[in-house]
């Protein structure tokens, strides 16, 4: 089973990571359309899920997002976050920037407590116009599952061009803004030959190189989790607690405020 998000507005939902969080998907509701094809992603695999409607044009989503959130403030509800995520990667649409200037204005109208947060797997970095609109929103959430390309080649399934020290690199512009998110794993998954090949990334071999990208980040706070609820691919194991806390307590050492989720 896979979940898709509703677009452009979603929940509130509560969040693991963020709190009460009103979700903003840029991509259409009935499937995703990402740079990557994580074998985990809770959306299914891209293959499997192409979408047959267009993606939400900006008034659309500033009609609807205003609608939402009038609403949720005459009721008295609360609200931590809005969250750009859903299914596939926000910055892939080619208006993200005036849709985050939007979201920022509308947020400071309805809720101006609230944090605008991006999740984002960090591959249209380079494009100017991204890095300068995630540098605008209160919580740029970055996906770096790991800095071996071979790992992220089998596992987040880059879709087009991608190289890891030009992430890191940009990574580190954002001057501490950043906010690092990895997803740690165990099991095994069937490269294109048929073998069976690890996808655990929790052992020294990757944490190491990993701790010492943070280094050069230097990200504002990291954000580690592991498999949820659903995910599309056959031979994946959660990261049990105490493997997570291990990993969590090498990144705190280095000096990096971390927080975990199972
Ligand atoms: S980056 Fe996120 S949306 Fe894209 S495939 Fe991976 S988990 Fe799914």
């Amino acid at each position: 089973m896979t979940i898709l998000h509703q677009s452009p507005i979603f929940g509130p939902v509560k969040s693991r990571r963020l709190g009460i969080s009103l979700g903003i998907n840029l991509m259409p509701g009935d499937g995703k359309w990402c740079s990557f094809d994580c074998v985990y992603c809770e959306c299914g695999l891209n293959k499997d899920h192409r979408p047959s409607k267009p993606l939400p044009t900006v008034e659309e989503i500033e009609y609807k997002l205003r609608e939402r959130l009038e609403a949720m403030k005459e009721c008295g509800e609360d609200l931590n976050t809005l969250t750009f995520s859903g299914n596939g990667e926000p910055t892939m649409h080619p208006k993200f920037s005036e849709i985050v200037d939007n979201v920022l204005s509308l947020r400071s109208k309805y809720f101006p407590m609230a944090k605008v947060t991006v999740l984002s797997n960090s591959t249209q970095i380079h494009r100017k116009e991204v890095f300068d609109a995630l540098m605008r929103v209160d919580n740029a959430v970055m996906k770096l599952d790991t800095v071996s390309e071979e790992y992220i080649r089998l596992v987040d399934q880059p879709t087009g061009h991608y190289n890891i020290k030009s992430i890191i690199e940009n990574l580190a512009r954002m001057n501490g803004n950043a906010v690092v998110q990895t997803m740690f794993m165990k099991g095994n998954v069937k490269d294109n030959d048929g073998n069976l090949v690890s996808v655990d990334n929790c052992k020294d071999e990757y944490i190491e190189p990993y701790i010492d990208a943070l280094k050069r980040i230097n990200p504002r706070q990291v954000m580690i989790y592991t498999l949820d609820r659903e995910w599309p691919t056959e031979g994946l194991e959660k990261a049990d607690h105490e493997t997570m806390d291990t990993i969590a307590e090498k990144i705190r050492k280095a000096g990096f405020d971390t927080s975990v989720s199972y």
